[in-house]
């Protein structure tokens, strides 16, 4: 093997290790298509062994005191918080989202995760109630035992990491699966876990979804699975863990709406916008507002402000500090990604606002580099106006009353977040209630704080993770406890 390719390993009951088969995947820098590092091919064998160690070291954590787990995060939060660089630079170059605007901003907002976690162990309450005058009636939140993560690549620490962290909080052991895209932080994050926790109590693989995934989906001793990526895949692990009954929390795709009112600020909303549909993650986003639905009367005006700030996005080397945005993931989504827009363009209808195909040459031709790129009017038919895209590209239409824009924005099969502009509180805050997703945001294109609620309506996911509630429900079993005091007409026992 090539000496500038750096060998990563899987982590598993504390131990770094090759898989079984001593197999390997190539990790692509995206900026330059160069193979950079390599990660275990893990498989069955593999899912196997650390799902025995998970299990294995279930006994004894599930047993350590709340308190005590918290502790033990709050030092990961520390230990974490030394490489943070290192990390930022490690997803920039694995993922091609851009150092400056993105991957520092997810390695601190993974560090406030864990530590935000840390404090809820103390949280982990049950109820109880007054039935019977003769009973103790009484309700405990237990860890399921063995969680089974899978994640993507988009943002593969934070997500990692809110899979990782409350699992472990609320008592129970983990296997994560990384993404065979991005998954050498995620693989530095189960390292410094790792320094802090017992063996077995997080166990990281790379391999396929399919190859290793899918076992992990399938495992008898992992009665709980939580799944952030696609709805196709989301959807074939809901089959999966139904066979046994297994519980399932999914985190699925997005093609969110935004609503423009005319009465908004053109100049803060064309910026805000911007920040909505993830241009600066190259759209890499399942929340990214991609459907956009502009008042007429304003439209014109409202949409050269908006493409002329587009064309001052600089795309380039995500680790370079000029760079506002970064390359698309890998081949394939960049194969996607054209398609659609190569598809919108050869439809002859609607207008290209700007963006458009990939140069073919000059330093963007050398990774997988799209600009942002808008469509106005588009007809129903062009896919990209109601499927998930997951590149820089955005939809727009125009609208004139409020029931029908709430119309068409509510028909999609997805229902993860919205957002809507407007200075007039009352109309925005109504269109919030008719909108059918989970996470709708008034004025503001990101602004999520931890303690949010977050989560899918219809096919963008089932249950939720985020916030203390979410988290809590997500990652225990609830188990009501009835005790016969003897009196009160109860038999003495
Ligand atoms: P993906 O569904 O292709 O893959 C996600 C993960 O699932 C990867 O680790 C992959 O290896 C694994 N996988 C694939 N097939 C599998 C199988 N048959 N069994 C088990 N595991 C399998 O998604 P992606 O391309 O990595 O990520 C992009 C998608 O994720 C988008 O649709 C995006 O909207 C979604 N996403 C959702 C959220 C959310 O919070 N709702 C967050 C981020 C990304």
């Amino acid at each position: 093997m090539n000496g500038s390719i750096k060998t990563y390993q899987m982590v598993i009951n504390g131990k770094l290790v090759n898989s079984c088969e001593d197999d390997w995947i190539n990790v692509e820098n995206p900026a330059k298509k160069t193979i950079f590092a390599r990660v275990p091919r893990g498989k069955a064998a593999d899912v196997n062994i650390a799902v025995a160690a998970a299990k294995k070291a279930f006994t004894t954590w599930s047993k350590t005191s709340a308190p005590d787990r918290g502790k033990l995060l709050y030092a990961i939060a520390d230990g974490l918080e030394k490489i943070k660089e290192q990390l930022a630079q490690t997803i920039s170059t694995e993922n091609g989202n851009a150092l400056r605007t993105q991957s520092r901003a997810e390695v601190n907002v993974t560090v406030d995760i864990v530590r935000y976690v840390a404090g809820l162990a103390r949280e982990i309450k049950g109820s109880t109630s007054y039935l019977n005058a003769g009973t103790l009636d009484y309700t405990r939140r237990e860890p399921y035992g063995v969680v089974g993560a899978i994640v993507p690549w988009n943002a593969p620490l934070m997500l990692a990491a809110l899979k990782i962290l409350p699992a472990v909080m609320t008592g129970n052991t983990i296997v994560l699966k990384a993404s065979e895209e991005a998954p050498l932080a995620v693989l530095e994050l189960a390292r410094v876990c790792n320094e802090h926790l017992p063996p077995g109590v997080v166990n990281v693989l790379t391999g396929s979804g399919i190859e290793c995934g899918a076992p992990l989906v399938e495992h008898k001793d992992v009665p709980k699975i939580s799944f952030t990526g696609s709805t196709a895949v989301g959807k074939s692990i809901l089959v999966a863990a139904s066979a046994r009954v297994a519980a399932v929390t999914l985190e699925l795709g997005g093609k969110s709406a935004q609503v423009v009112f005319p009465d908004v600020d053109l100049d803060y909303t064309a910026e805000s916008v911007i920040t909505a549909m993830r241009f600066t993650r190259q759209g890499q986003s399942c929340t990214a507002g991609s459907r956009m639905f502009v008042h007429e009367s304003i439209s014109e005006k409202f949409l050269d402000k908006l493409v002329s700030k587009l064309k001052n996005i600089k795309v380039g080397d995500p680790l370079d500090e000029a760079s506002d945005a970064g390359s698309l993931v890998n081949a394939k989504q960049f194969a996607r990604v054209t398609n659609y827009i190569r598809e919108a363009i050869d439809s002859n209808k609607g207008t290209l606002l700007v963006g458009g195909l990939p140069p073919e040459s000059g330093p963007l031709s050398e990774g997988y580099f799209v600009q942002p790129t808008v469509f106005l009017n588009l007809p129903q038919e062009v896919r990209m106006t109601h499927e998930e895209v997951f590149g820089p590209v955005l939809s727009v239409s125009t609208w004139k009353h409020e029931s029908d824009v709430i119309e068409r924005a509510n028909d999609s099969d997805y229902g993860l977040a919205a957002f809507i502009w407007s200075r007039a509180g009352a109309p925005a805050i109504r269109m919030a209630h008719a909108l059918d997703a989970g996470w709708i945001q008034i004025n503001q294109g990101g602004g999520q704080q931890l303690g949010h609620s977050y989560g899918g309506f219809k096919q963008s996911g089932a249950g939720r993770e985020f916030s203390i509630e979410g988290m809590l429900d997500s990652f225990t079993d609830t188990k009501q406890i009835s005790v016969n005091l003897g009196d009160a007409g109860f038999p003495q026992l």
